[in-house]
């Protein structure tokens, strides 16, 4: 079997969550968040974002996810209402289509130094495809959180 850095950069992948078809592609070690895969195993990078939405709190708070991961940032997001209703309903993904939300976005991308461009990602099709399982990594049935 084949190390990681002796595979062919460019190779066909296709994403374990969508199976969207992707290439691997040189991975940048300081970026901290949404970085490329040298080998044909992961996410698109709709999915990454998706798992990111969802796994990371506070932010997933804001979509219903990730209940009590921690009590101290559950109840912080009580405090500031990132976990309320909105008209009776609990806010979904489509929140992403605000452009206040989008500006919020890409600055997080910026501050966690993500190795993807916020502007490749197709924000439609991250919404759409919200409530596929997560597959890999933190945000996979039965990972621990
Ligand atoms: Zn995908």
């Amino acid at each position: 079997m084949s190390k990681p850095s002796q595979l062919p950069l460019g190779m066909l992948a296709f994403c374990e969550r969508c199976g969207a078809a992707c290439k691997t592609a040189k991975t940048d070690p300081s970026a901290r968040l949404l970085r490329t895969s040298e080998t044909p195993k992961g996410y698109c990078l709709e999915c990454a974002v998706t798992e990111f939405l969802q796994t990371t709190p506070p932010i997933c708070y804001l979509f219903g996810k990730g209940d009590a991961v921690d009590p101290r940032e559950a109840a912080y997001a009580r405090k500031t209402g990132m976990d309320a209703d909105l008209d009776g309903q609990k806010r979904g993904a489509s929140v992403l289509l605000l452009p206040q939300v989008r500006v919020q976005m890409a600055a997080m991308f910026r501050a966690g130094r993500a190795q993807a461009d916020e502007r490749d990602i197709n924000w439609c099709k991250v919404i759409e495809m919200w409530d596929l399982p997560l597959v890999t990594g933190k945000g996979r049935k039965g990972a621990k959180p």
